[in-house]
Order: structure tokens, then C-alpha cells, then sequence
């Protein structure tokens, strides 16, 4: 089963300096950075998933939070996705470049952004070795299975254009000479109705099928769909599932002859997640999660600068408090301070985050002691000490510390790298 991390234009300075929370003097921005998997041996992916519409806008659709630059999206074209994306040469020869047309960014068109000619030409120069035929996301799934009938008018036309997309898809793929492998999407609304697009993509002539619309859904939900589909489809037709959002559940998934999945979450949990955003493998081969640990630059936190602003707290004391807060994660990290220490000088600067929201004193204090129940437990299990990759090796407890997108991005880049040792393991655990 190969992890896929879709592009969301990822990639770090090699030479920040932490210390002064600066990039490299003459750093420019991704010509001097690097991705995951040029920092990172091995790569934290099998595989890179490029959305169409994060590289080339359409027209009347709304920006994609990625977003290509026009010169990008030429030299993208150029030079290919994989120079690009500078994952060639030998150690990734056999990686898998997926291409889609990131459905989400026109998921309020009555009709997909792209026609299948657009899609296919921009495949082939991009020279992605797998690609996606333009779907039409189908949010709702009701696992009792309505017919056809008694599904409104719109789902019902997003099940039609997808399926006769796919179909012209194909045929122009095959003209083409096949210089990619085409995935049929499965879009429907419910296991049923997905299970029958499974079938006639794959009457159609497609190998490899991509089952969307799975991101709200639950793990029981996801394998009533998956059930459906590989009883209605054959054993040898291969699929890979379309943002896994469910990727820590992975191991409940290893029975349905998944092929691929892609998934963002272990690098957005980094920056995202409320507390879980440094993984590790837990002895029992379980993954386990910790906080990081708040330390966010007093100048440019909004809700600091907002509370500064309002004349509720000094710039200067805020920036004492910073300071002795980082020192003292240093200093423990050495250990040249106690747990206790480094904890107070922690939650003395973090409690500036919440005080002045306005949800007054007793919320307050309660989600004070929450995260400082949370810290203290990292502070106490050292979880990057333990860990041998090559961020925590490079740059020690800063990966833990919540602060700038350069610590951030690189305890995503961490996580990815655990998840996919956790994956591997999982795989060679059911086989
Ligand atoms: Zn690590």
C-alpha cells in the first residue's frame, strides 16, 4: 500500500537559524528550500499527488489555498512535475506522480472546472505517471442505500458527468498512447451507487479506480463503501482512495486491496490540531500523539499583537516572557533546568494567548491547566530525543516548539516520516 502526500507547495530552509529565528541570508524562496523528500532519507512518501486546479486557476473559480504562481505553473509544464518537484533521478525512480483536478476548488460548479481534453494535455506534458479523470465530489453518502430516483436532480447529474468524463477520458488517453496510467474516479451517494460507477468504470476498460468524496466520513462508513465496491468489481482491479482522512486507522483498512491512498494530515496536524501534533510509534506499534509546545513570536501572533494593540499588555514584558520561555525549553532540553521550571516560564508567556478573549477568568484558567497538563507530559517524555529522523536530528527540541513556519513545517515533515514507518510496519504486520 503506497502513501501518497499531495503538494501543498511544502518546503523548508535548510539553513533558518533558529536561534534568531531568521532564514539564511539570501535565501530564495523555493530555489534555496527544500521538500520532505530531499531533506528526509528515506522519503517520508511513496508517491507526490498534484491538484490541477492549485497549479492553473480556472476560470470563475475561487483561489485554491495552494497556489502556483503563472511562471510555476510554464516551468512546471516545462520542465515536468518531477523536475519540478525536484523528486528524480534514481532514489525515486519508481515513486508514483499522481495528478488530479482538486474537485474541492469547484465543488459549487454545476459542472467540473476542466473539460477531459484539458486535463489529459495537461497530464501528459506535466508527465505524471498516474492521473485522474475530472470528478464531480458527491458529499452526502447514506449507507441505506437510496435508489436513484430518490436522489435529488444535482447528485444525480454529478454521478452522470463524472462516469461520461470518464469515458472521454479514456478513449483520449488511449489515443495518446497511454503515457500515463488512468484512474477512473468513484463518485456516488451511497455504497450501492458507488459500487455500480466502480463497475462500469471498470467495464469501460479502467485498471485502477480512485474512490472520492471519502473525507467526512467515518471508518464504518468508508468500509460499508469499500465492501460494496470490491464485491461488485474484480479482485485484480486496483484502487487508491482520494484524501484518506482516516489515515491513523489504516491498519482496519489492509483487507479491501487498497493499491494507494493520499492524505495531508500527518504534516497539517503539526500546525493545525489542538494537541496532536508531534506523532511518535508507541511500543505497541500504535501511533501516539503529543502537544507542542506553545512559543509563538509576540510580534507576529495576531491575538498578541491585538492585545498589545489594545493597550491590555507591553510589547516589551510580552517579549521578557518569550524569551525566558525559549531559554528555559533550551536549557531543560540540556538538561540544565527541571521540567517545573521550563513548565512555568511556558504557561507564564502562553497564558497571554487566552487572557483577553474575552470568555472570561474561570474558562480561562480551566484551559490553562488543560494545556499545561498537555505540555508537561511532552516535557516529561522527551519524544524528540527518541526520534532519529532527520529534522530531530538537524534541530533537536526546536521541532517541538510551536513557533514559525520553519519549526512547524519541518515537525509536519517529521510526523510524515513516522506515519510512513508506521505504515510500512502495518502492511508487514498483516501480510
Ligand atoms: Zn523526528
Amino acid at each position: 500500500m503506497k502513501f501518497l502526500y499531495s503538494d501543498t507547495q511544502d518546503y523548508v530552509d535548510p539553513g533558518y537559524d533558529f536561534l534568531n529565528d531568521r532564514c539564511r541570508p539570501g535565501r530564495e524562496r523555493y530555489w534555496s528550500d527544500v521538500y520532505a523528500h530531499e531533506f528526509m532519507d528515506p522519503a517520508p512518501y511513496d508517491g507526490l499527488l498534484v491538484s490541477m486546479s492549485a497549479v492553473r486557476q480556472a476560470a470563475g473559480v475561487a483561489t485554491s489555498k495552494v497556489r502556483y504562481s503563472t511562471r510555476e505553473e510554464q516551468r512546471l509544464l516545462r520542465d515536468g512535475a518531477r523536475q519540478f518537484l525536484r523528486y528524480g533521478g534514481p532514489r525515486f525512480k519508481d515513486t508514483m506522480l499522481l495528478g488530479d483536478c482538486g474537485a474541492f476548488a469547484y465543488v459549487e460548479h454545476p459542472v467540473p472546472a476542466y473539460a477531459p481534453e484539458e486535463v489529459v494535455e495537461f497530464y501528459t506534458e506535466a508527465g505524471f505517471t498516474h492521473g485522474i479523470s475530472p470528478d464531480h465530489i458527491i458529499f452526502a453518502c447514506d449507507l441505506t442505500n437510496p435508489s436513484e430516483q430518490a436522489v435529488d436532480a444535482a447528485t444525480r447529474q454529478r454521478f452522470a458527468i463524472t462516469l461520461a468524463n470518464a469515458e472521454v477520458f479514456l478513449g483520449l488517453v488511449k489515443r495518446e498512447g497511454m503515457p500515463f496510467e488512468p484512474l477512473g474516479p468513484v463518485q456516488g451517494w451511497s455504497p450501492k451507487s458507488m459500487a455500480e460507477a466502480a463497475h462500469r468504470l471498470e467495464r469501460m476498460g479502467y485498471r485502477y479506480l480512485a474512490i472520492g468524496g471519502l473525507v467526512p466520513l467515518k471508518v464504518d462508513a468508508i468500509k460499508a463503501v469499500l465492501t460494496a465496491i470490491r464485491e461488485r468489481i474484480r479482485p485484480e482491479t486496483e484502487i487508491h482512495l482520494l484524501g484518506f482522512a482516516k489515515a491513523d486507522s489504516i491498519h482496519e483498512f489492509t483487507g479491501f486491496g487498497i493499491t494507494s491512498f493520499d492524505s495531508t494530515s500527518p504534516l497539517i496536524r503539526a500546525f493545525k490540531d489542538e494537541k496532536a501534533n508531534y506523532y511518535r510509534e508507541g511500543s505497541d506499534g500504535r501511533l501516539e500523539y503529543y502537544t507542542a509546545i506553545r512559543i509563538p513570536q509576540a510580534t507576529e501572533n495576531a491575538r498578541l499583537m491585538q492585545g498589545i494593540k489594545r493597550g491590555q499588555f507591553s510589547a516589551e514584558d510580552l517579549l521578557l516572557r518569550e524569551r525566558r520561555a525559549l531559554i528555559e525549553v533550551r536549557a531543560y532540553d540540556r538538561g540544565a533546568s527541571s521540567a517545573e521550571a521550563t513548565l512555568d516560564a511556558v504557561m507564564d508567556y502562553h497564558q497571554f494567548l487566552l487572557r483577553g478573549d474575552g470568555t472570561g477568568a474561570a474558562q480561562q484558567d480551566k484551559a490553562l491547566r488543560k494545556t499545561a497538563a498537555l505540555v508537561q507530559r511532552t516535557l516529561k517524555h522527551q519524544p524528540w530525543k527518541e526520534c532519529d529522523c532527520a529534522v530531530c536530528r538537524d534541530i533537536g527540541v526546536e521541532v517541538i516548539i510551536f513557533r514559525s513556519s520553519n519549526r512547524n513545517k519541518r515537525r509536519g515533515m517529521h510526523n510524515l516520516s513516522v506515519y510512513h514507518r508506521h505504515l510500512s510496519k502495518t502492511i508487514q504486520g498483516t501480510a
